[in-house]
């Protein structure tokens, strides 16, 4: 027997109608690039994302035609994550970050028909006009004085805006329509693109808003520091407009100096961004130290947390850090770590252990971890093996790839490639990615562990762990290390004996390489993979 209950669907539109009618006044403000803030209601978002939604399907854009943006976080790229799934076509937000081959490579894989462009990113397209395959139109916003280009079907966001129509009606019906295309990193061959549903969409919206998860209100000052083309910002603006929250762009950059300001003088209550922004912003405020009384939770995640900046924000400044684990394929949001009610009375440093662990499960999300066999491994804090993750805003299988089928097991869960043990209580702490995990003497070495400890040392801004052959042991890990600017000289011995407490012996590198920085991947971590490369070219000087 089939329940009685409506067949509402779950879309996109329907977050922003929600906005609309119970929260017209609440505020979207953006920091434009004269530093300046630009301000408007969910009231005004609202009309403008109709109108837009009525300009594209004017321009011909269709159902599930893909469209991309290439911008900022700011409101008119907000306005995009309502319109283009509102009008019926699917919003695939470009990483600004690109190369021009692999820009070129995941526009002509989306198949996209029109670009929105932040006016000053412009340029990138120039280079690689002649590869895109089938671009009508690039549509400009934040144009500025004197603004050229030699690229054909250009528009402007705001002419488009003006002529059209404000009562436009949904283009929407299916809930099972795509309605957002975000590419992987592509830290491992080329980028794969995860295509989310509205109701993708809606039921993640939904779980990330839960008290247990990232749990936003009314009440909340919502900053994602995250890339628009990052998961969707991680869902935060969709999270932020169901939940009737005020929202920050940070606009063009994640700069700590903007960002410090913004959350003070905007009284954020949830800024969110990876770790790496999160130590800048920390040295900046250590440096003139201010009250952060009004952040109510610090959202951190993308990769892995140090401990030491746990304890910095929550030690110096009183500030809850909530770290999330998630990826591209999981909309992100898949653990949060929280702690539990029976973890209150644990001292401090059990509880910076707990945080710096991914954490639960975000309910809706079901975890588990295997082995090599793929057999089902116990939650008893010590048995590792990867993750594997099911549930509905998880990915079933990557856009256009037809070799799509190992990454996911033979019960349909989805193989995430992260090494990890779960607790007893369901606290997942990840050791690696299978990738990155170094092999000696057929033991596993966690490059986590290792870089977490070391970024402990106080003359250590950064510090990446890489495997390098090694004829007798397998392979070896090489620490690359970046120091603080008043750092000074440092040997080898220093970091030795820092690590030695904590680790087995086979596990402390034998060599640790002085860098100015790490390099990053498009995502903003440590790109492995070119550390990898540059030790075999022998340019890292071990
Ligand atoms: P890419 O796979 O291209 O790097 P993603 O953003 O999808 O881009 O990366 C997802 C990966 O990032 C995860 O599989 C995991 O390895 C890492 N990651 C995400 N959040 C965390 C976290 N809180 N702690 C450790 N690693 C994380």
């Amino acid at each position: 027997m089939q329940g009685l209950m409506m067949g509402y669907p779950l879309t996109v539109d329907r977050i922003l109608e929600h906005a609309n009618r119970m929260y017209p006044h609440k505020r979207v403000s953006t920091r434009l690039a004269d530093g300046t803030l630009h301000r408007y209601t969910y009231s005004d978002l609202y009309k403008r994302v109709k109108r837009l939604a009525s300009a594209l399907v004017d321009l011909g854009v269709k159902q599930g035609d893909r469209v991309a943006t290439f911008g900022w976080n700011n409101y008119q790229h907000l306005e995009l994550y309502f319109a283009l799934p509102g009008s019926g076509a699917v919003c695939h937000p470009l990483n600004i970050q690109l190369l021009p081959e692999q820009l070129a490579y995941v526009v002509n894989h989306a198949e996209d028909r029109i670009i929105f462009v932040d006016a000053p990113l412009l340029s990138r397209f120039e280079e690689v006009a002649d590869e895109l395959e089938g671009i009508e139109y690039f549509v400009l916003f934040n144009p500025f004085d004197g603004l050229e280009t030699k690229l054909s079907g250009v528009l402007y966001y705001e002419d488009l805006m003006a002529g059209a129509d404000e009562d436009f009606s949904w283009e929407v019906t299916d809930e099972d329509d795509a309605a957002a295309l975000c590419y992987t990193g592509g830290t491992s061959g080329e980028p794969k693109g995860v295509l989310y549903s509205h109701r993708s969409i809606y039921l993640h919206t939904m779980g990330a808003n839960q008290a247990n998860a990232f749990g936003l209100r009314e009440s909340d000052v919502v900053m994602p520091a995250v890339p628009q083309y990052h998961s969707m910002a991680w869902g935060l603006p969709y999270a932020a407009a169901f939940a009737g929250a005020d929202i920050v762009l940070p606009g063009a950059g994640f700069d700590e100096a903007h960002l410090l300001d913004l959350i003070l003088k905007e009284r954020v209550t949830v800024p969110a961004a990876v770790p790496s922004v999160w130590s800048d912003v920390l040295r900046r405020l250590r440096a003139d130290p201010t009250d952060l009384w009004h952040v109510r939770q610090l959202v951190a995640g993308g990769e892995a947390l140090p401990s030491s900046l746990v304890e910095a924000f929550e030690q110096e400044f009183g500030t809850q850090v909530l770290q999330c684990w998630g990826m591209t394929e999981t909309s992100p949001l898949g653990t949060v770590s929280r702690l539990s009610a029976h973890h209150a009375d644990l001292p401090a440093q059990e509880k910076v252990k707990l945080k710096v662990s991914q954490g639960q499960a975000v309910p809706g999300v079901e975890i588990r971890i295997v082995d090599e066999k793929g057999e089902k491994l116990p939650w008893d804090g010590f048995a590792v093996g990867e993750v594997q993750v099911c549930g509905p805003w998880i990915t079933k299988g990557y856009y256009k790839e037809e070799r799509t089928k190992k990454h996911f097991t033979a019960d349909g869960w989805f193989r995430t490639g992260d090494v990890a043990s779960i607790s007893e209580d369901g606290y997942m702490l990840i050791s690696d990615r299978i990738k990155d995990l170094v092999r000696s003497d057929g033991e596993w070495i966690s490059s986590v562990a290792l870089e977490n400890q070391l970024m402990r040392h106080p003359k250590v801004r950064e510090a990446a762990i890489i495997a390098i052959p090694d004829e007798k042991h397998g392979e070896r890990p090489l620490a690359v290390v970046a120091l603080e600017p008043d750092a000074g000289s440092v040997t080898a011995d220093v970091f030795t004996d820092h690590l030695a407490p904590h680790f087995p012996m086979l596990w402390l590198p034998d060599d640790f390489v002085l860098v100015d920085g790490i390099p990053r991947t498009v995502q903003g971590k440590f790109d492995k993979k070119e550390l990898g490369r540059r030790h075999a070219a022998g340019e890292l000087g071990a």
